[in-house]
């Protein structure tokens, strides 16, 4: 039996068509890749997330730009499309927050004790009518310092 001029079924192309977009690529960088090229591969790969998986808002709010986000369903941060779910914005913070790690501080952890007191900090609170004002005061403070 010999192999020669064998032609490749479908199957086994689309295999090989598979094998080159994932890990087996020769320019392929693994686990090295940082955050942010992960983010960009996920969207490559996924396309602009457009829903949120979650609570199945599929709108951007009126004075956004950007209202979806791919999360990380592992928190390992795998090269594994499977290992990715978008979210908008108010679900992502609530699943990421948690573990005291939003999206946007780039992989910077916290400290323990950080954490911790991040997570007394907002149990059951609710902002009284004085320290809302006080918040929206220097929210205009810092906007006009900008
Ligand atoms: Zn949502």
């Amino acid at each position: 039996m010999t192999t020669k001029g064998r032609k490749l079924s479908e199957e086994h192309k689309q295999k090989i068509r598979e094998a080159l977009k994932g890990p087996n690529h020769y320019l392929w960088q693994g686990n090295k890749v940082n955050y942010r090229g992960l983010h960009l591969w996920v969207q490559r790969e996924l396309c602009k997330a457009k829903k949120c998986e979650h609570c199945g808002k599929d709108s951007v709010p009126k004075n956004r730009k950007r209202h979806f986000n791919w999360a990380n369903i592992s928190r390992k941060y795998k090269r594994n499309l499977k290992d990715w779910i978008s979210l908008c914005i108010p679900c992502h913070i609530k699943y990421d927050y948690p573990l005291g790690k939003p999206i946007w501080n780039k992989g910077k952890k916290l400290t323990e004790k950080h954490k911790k007191s991040l997570s007394k900090a907002h149990i059951g609170k609710v902002h009284t009518v004085k320290t809302k004002r006080k918040i929206s005061r220097s929210m205009k403070l810092i906007r006009s310092k900008q």
